[in-house]
């Protein structure tokens, strides 16, 4: 379960100067920022300031507008010209260098739990069926759903389904993991759950980007969090800095409305 050892110098991901509009409503106005290898970045904000669309256009699930994303080294330039097959390559190398997951799960209703995990690495990927099941079954008995495997998703709570999310995420072996708030939809009780699973992964050195209003999680685990409104990130640091003393009034504003 653990990732690929790798340098921890370079930033695994960067991005600069990403922009998103839908329409007239520019929804990103500028976003840089970088996730070293092994760490985990925090995204907090109030709703509607662009945090999901931050990791959607991560995961190619939305193309910026503008800005350059660097991916190992490699930039993906989204304000130059491009050819379909050249914007086509680029969400590619994106969409393969991430799991995602998302508050309401997503997954597939009409398919088993190891159907829903076992999906990707063999459609997707190409991996060896008997290989992606005995690597799922692992994976699932690791998050305590190992007797869950055969059932449906309706069959399951929420805090089960959102950690077969998460099975499945880790299961395409991504270079990042990308959580959009994961435990928003949960039952408070079952939230604690979902955390120490996500904890335990940021021990094991993943690299993650997590949009969460937990902020005891993003205290403990976070190495640095960014603080975004209105398009921009008005306020970065580490999580003891800034969610303790935040230099920006608005920071300071959102964080006694959470308290
Ligand atoms: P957050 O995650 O911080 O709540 P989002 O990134 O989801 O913010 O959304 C930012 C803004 O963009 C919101 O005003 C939202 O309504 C708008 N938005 C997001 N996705 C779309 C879309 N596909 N089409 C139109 N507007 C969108």
């Amino acid at each position: 379960m653990s990732p690929t050892p790798e340098s921890a110098s370079a930033p695994l991901l960067r991005t600069t100067g990403l922009r998103k509009s839908f329409g007239s409503l520019e929804v990103l106005k500028g976003i840089d920022l970088a996730v070293p290898r092994g760490r985990v970045l925090v995204l907090i904000g109030p709703s509607g300031s662009g945090k999901t669309t931050v990791l959607r256009s991560l995961n190619a699930l939305e193309v910026p507008d503008a800005g350059v994303i660097e991916l190992e080294g490699e930039a993906l330039d989204f304000a130059a010209p491009a050819s379909k097959k050249e914007r086509q390559r680029q969400r590619e190398t994106l969409r393969d260098a991430s799991g995602m997951v998302f508050q309401h799960y997503n997954l597939f209703p009409h398919r088993t739990v190891l159907q829903n995990v076992t999906e990707g690495p063999i459609v997707v990927q190409g991996r060896p069926r008997a290989e992606a099941e005995a690597e799922a079954t692992s994976l699932l008995e690791r998050v305590g759903l190992g007797d869950k495997r055969d059932v449906y998703p309706f069959q399951l709570s929420g805090g089960q389904q959102q950690r077969v999310g998460i099975v499945r995420a880790l299961a395409l072996k991504p270079k990042l993991l990308l959580f959009d708030e994961p435990t928003s939809a949960l039952d408070p009780e079952i939230v604690g759950d979902v955390l120490t699973i996500m904890k335990q992964l940021a021990e094991e050195g993943w690299t993650m980007v997590v949009v969460t209003h937990e902020l005891g999680f993003a205290r403990e685990v976070a190495d640095e969090v960014l603080f975004l409104d209105g398009g921009v990130i008005v306020e970065r640091g580490a999580p003891q800095q800034l969610l303790r003393d935040p230099r920006q009034p608005r920071t300071r504003a959102f964080l006694d409305r959470l308290l």
